[in-house]
């Protein structure tokens, strides 16, 4: 079994209002970068904790502190959603940052495919 957890980025969740549904939909059906795991490998999403917002100059030590809300329950992955992706130009730095901190967690670029639909997402 692999316990999931996923970042989300807070420029897309909070005044857009993303509430994750396209990378909840592919968690369910396996499908974008969660079909990287096996088949028979139970999923189990352990929880989403957004971004605590970009760094300045704070760097990486804001998400060390957010980021203990998925690090503390034993998460097997870090999955970064796919607006973070796409969007934040600190996504590098932190997965650097992440597998230095905690290597027993694999950090993984991305959530759902591009283009889930309202439609898509209830299904499954
Ligand atoms: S640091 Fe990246 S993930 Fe966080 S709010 Fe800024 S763009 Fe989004």
């Amino acid at each position: 079994m692999a316990k999931i957890g996923i970042l989300t980025c807070s420029n897309a969740t909070q005044d857009p209002g993303c509430s994750s549904v396209s990378c909840l939909a592919d968690f369910r059906r396996r499908k974008g970068m969660f079909a990287l795991y096996p088949q028979e490998e139970r999923l189990t999403l352990t929880g989403i904790i957004n971004c605590p917002g970009c760094p300045t100059l704070a760097g990486p030590e804001k998400l060390f502190q957010r980021i203990r809300a998925l690090t503390d329950f034993g998460v097997d992955a870090i999955h970064f959603s796919f607006c973070m992706k796409a969007l934040c130009p600190f996504k590098e730095k932190y997965k650097t940052a992440l597998e230095e901190a905690c290597p027993d967690i694999r950090i993984v670029q991305g959530t759902h495919e591009e283009h889930v639909t309202p439609e898509e997402s209830r299904g499954g």
